[in-house]
């Protein structure tokens, strides 16, 4: 655990008692500040009394007391509006922060050359953060990784100069981390999401831009037009900008060629890295995600080499495009993390005789913006509440079945993709679709899957993340 000192002797108060907030709490506690919590869920509140933690009902508190206020990221901050603990801390003057916030302070201040790899963007989040992580590990280094992903960031190994953190970065944490301020971070990719929680895109993308105009080096994924814009506005700042893009060749920066990873310096180009072959990493998307961890582990000076074993090593995250099975031509690939029809995009793009499983509680807008793909689709299978809506998407453009149960679709798709002649098939759960109609959550619906397929008779599992 990482004790945050910063508050030593200061009163503090926090609101959000979940794991996060538990173990925040207790890092305030061991830096030695008098901290007071609180959280809407009385369950939550008697569950923090029992592990020693200071309670109250934080609407009677003396607010001028408070050094900061420690908010989980989970509570609303902005939008709709602000909740009410932070509408008294701002009413007192009182400074409103996270625990990334504390993490940045205590790194200042104990090992400020500590290597601290951040990284935020609207999708790849947590693939690029494993990456990196697996990577650096790989090459022998110290190396923590947490924040959104994983552990919380309080609970690990405290700060020292060749200690490695990796930090995955939700939106909601960087607008409560003011200081943030990476040795590299990395911004991925824009695109119209959780605009509920922050009003406008330009609110959003430039909450996200605060993560990389903090960084040392700022790594960013120049293939949308918000991100670009972010990237040209720090270069013209003053401030170290390194680009990546997934398709287009660069001037400068790193690119991807297909599976080649190009360096590209005054418009000369060299080959650092490649993805052929790692089935890990499939995929467009995953090639500005794998750009983005090299370009990071670079930063913090790891050799080619070593990075070229990490990728070819890495395992890749449970539920995203995540290999379980092969039975001679025929792949079993979960992608049960796709819950609409944006995160379901790269899977179908990264495949080309497709065994579709799809289904269960519909989101808005359903699976047209998918139709550029049906003609990857071999047959769908469509399962939960959403079934009749997708049936009616697909029409005549895609044979489909309404299996109705996700162990139906799997023994289906599996038969039929034996009897597939055309090269590679791939059953794929890539559902675009919320999974609480018949399954507890995204993860239990993937872990069904991978059941389903790897009970199949003579379906080999394939060995990857868990
Ligand atoms: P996040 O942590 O940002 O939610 P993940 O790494 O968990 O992202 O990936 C979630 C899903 O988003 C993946 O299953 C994939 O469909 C999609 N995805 C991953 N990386 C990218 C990317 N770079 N661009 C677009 N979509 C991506």
């Amino acid at each position: 655990m990482i004790a945050a000192a910063s508050f030593a002797g200061k009163r503090v108060s926090l609101f959000g008692l979940g794991g996060s907030g538990i173990a925040t709490a207790h890092a305030l506690i061991a830096g030695g500040a008098e901290i007071l919590a609180w959280d809407d869920n009385p369950d939550s509140v008697a569950k923090a009394a029992a592990a020693g933690i200071a309670t109250g009902d934080l609407r009677g508190a003396d607010w001028s007391r408070f050094a900061a206020f420690v908010l989980s990221p989970g509570v609303p901050l902005t939008h709709p509006k602000p909740h009410w603990t932070v509408e008294l801390a701002r009413g007192a003057g009182v400074e409103v922060i996270g625990d990334i916030e504390l993490f940045c302070r205590e790194r200042i201040q104990r090992a400020p050359a500590a290597p601290f790899v951040a990284i935020t963007g609207t999708n790849g989040k947590s693939t690029t953060t494993a990456l990196t992580a697996h990577i650096l590990k790989s090459a022998g280094r110290d190396t923590q990784m947490g924040g959104n992903i994983g552990r919380a960031i309080m609970t690990l190994d405290p700060p020292e100069a060749e200690r490695h953190y990796v930090v995955e970065c939700s939106s909601y944490q960087i607008d409560l981390a003011p200081s943030i301020n990476p040795t590299a971070g990395i911004l991925l990719n824009l695109t119209p999401d959780h605009l509920d929680r922050h009003g406008t895109m330009a609110h959003y993308a430039s909450i996200k831009e605060r993560l990389v105009a903090g960084s040392d080096t700022a790594i960013i994924g120049v293939d949308d037009s918000w991100c670009a814009q972010i990237a040209d506005r720090l270069e013209r700042a003053g401030r170290q900008v390194i680009r990546i893009s997934k398709r287009l060749p660069l001037t400068d920066g790193y690119f991807a060629d297909g599976t080649n990873l190009m360096e590209a310096v005054h418009g000369r180009y060299s080959r650092i890295a490649f993805l052929e072959g790692i089935g890990s990493l499939r995929g467009q998307h995953n090639a500005q995600n794998a750009l983005a961890a090299v370009a990071a582990c670079l930063r913090v000076g790891l050799e080619l080499g070593e990075i070229q074993a990490g990728l070819e090593s890495f395992p890749g995250l449970a539920h995203r495009m995540e290999q379980v099975g092969r039975k001679d031509h025929v792949l079993f690939v979960n992608d049960s993390k796709a819950t609409n029809a944006d995160a379901a995009a790269p899977a179908l793009s990264s495949f080309n005789r497709i065994y579709w499983i799809a289904g269960g509680l519909p989101k808005e807008g359903g699976i047209e913006p998918l139709r550029g793909f049906f003609p990857r689709i071999a047959k769908a299978y469509l399962i939960g509440e959403a079934a009749p809506a997708f049936a009616a998407t697909l029409g005549e453009a895609v044979p489909y079945e309404i299996s109705g149960t996700l162990a139906a679709a799997v023994e289906h798709a599996a038969h039929d993709a034996a009897g597939d002649t055309g090269g590679e098939a791939v059953v794929l759960l890539s559902p675009a679709c919320a999974s609480f109609d018949q399954f507890k959550n995204f993860e239990v619906r993937g872990e069904a899957f991978r059941q389903a397929a790897t009970a199949i008779d003579g379906v080999k599992p394939i060995g990857g993340p868990r």
